[in-house]
């Protein structure tokens, strides 16, 4: 469809931008559906983001946005309003414009959980979760987990006092699930042995020369290992995972489903799954 003034544009903000694979999947989207949408990817440094988001409120066929590393917590301070998972994760990762007001959504959660029943055909509810790592994307699984009904959620860093605090801010909105925090140096076979789902939300095992995170040869083959990661996808952890004979899920479908969250936000239209993800797969075969 040919650019012209009724054009709505939708920009990811983040800082590096070239590698993202959501320009081809929600520009896939939108032809698919004869929409006058396109999507732009924004390389914006931390310092001018700002400006950036502020300049936006102006732009009339200004139709969303999705935000990256490293402008998911400035994205929140920027908001107008926000939707109560982005308040309690305390990011934001799309933006959604209603008249001059933009709210602030988070979608990864969403994505993963989709994901995990989709993809892996697993339920939560009632489960005994694993969760490497306290950043972004760790604080979005774990709402949308403690959420969904999961039993009991264990938050593994190498830093315990930052898993504490995780497990502290979700006690607090989630007090009916059993918690813990551990050090990833304390993840004995025993532990690994009361987890249905283990899932790594860390960026190791993104470079072959990463260190494993725990002795992967303890993996009980029980567990549904997931990985954030979705390039490679399969790192050392999923590989070892699998030659366990564990069942494996990659990060490939939290990034289509948190993208299709994102686009029915915006567009208000049931997002085409199926060419979504097909628009993501060409673009792992491309690199
Ligand atoms: P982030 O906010 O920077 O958090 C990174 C986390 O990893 C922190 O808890 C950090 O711990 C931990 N970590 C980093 N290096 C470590 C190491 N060597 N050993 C142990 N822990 C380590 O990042 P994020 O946004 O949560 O992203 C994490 C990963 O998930 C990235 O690979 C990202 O690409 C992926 N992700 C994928 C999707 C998807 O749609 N598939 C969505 C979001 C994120 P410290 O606090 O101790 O530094």
């Amino acid at each position: 469809m040919p650019i012209t003034g009724k054009t709505k544009v939708c920009v990811l903000f983040g800082y590096p931008v070239a590698h993202s694979a959501s320009p081809p999947m929600q520009n896939a989207a939108f032809a698919a559906l004869g929409l006058d949408w396109v999507y732009i990817p924004w390389a914006v440094r931390p310092e001018a983001f700002p400006r950036a988001i502020t300049a936006l409120r102006g732009i009339e066929n200004f139709g969303g946005a999705n935000v990256t590393i490293p402008h998911k917590e400035a994205a929140l301070q920027a908001s107008d309003e926000l939707s109560p998972d982005a308040l309690s994760i305390g990011a934001v990762n799309t933006l959604v414009r209603r008249g001059d007001i933009l709210v602030g959504h988070n979608t990864d959660g969403e994505g993963f959980l989709t994901s995990l029943r989709e993809d892996a055909g697993e339920e939560p509810r009632g489960k005994r979760v694993g969760l490497v790592g306290t950043g972004g994307g760790a604080k979005a699984i774990a709402h949308a987990l403690a959420g969904a009904g999961a039993a009991e959620l264990t938050i593994l860093a190498r830093s315990q006092d930052r898993a504490r605090s995780l497990v502290d801010h979700l006690r607090e909105l989630f007090g009916n699930i059993d918690m813990l925090a551990l050090g990833l140096q304390d993840l004995k076979p025993d532990r690994l042995r009361r987890f249905d789902i283990l899932i790594n939300a860390t960026p190791v095992g993104m470079q072959p020369s990463d260190p494993s995170l725990f002795d992967y040869a303890m993996l009980p083959k029980h567990v549904l290992v997931c990985d954030l990661i979705y390039r490679p996808s399969e790192t050392r952890l999923l590989a070892s995972a699998r030659s366990r004979g564990c069942r494996i899920l990659n990060g490939f479908s939290m990034l289509l489903y948190q993208g299709v969250r994102a686009f029915e936000l915006w567009t208000d239209r049931k997002a085409p799954v199926s060419i979504m993800r097909q628009a993501l797969a060409q673009t792992e075969k491309g690199t």
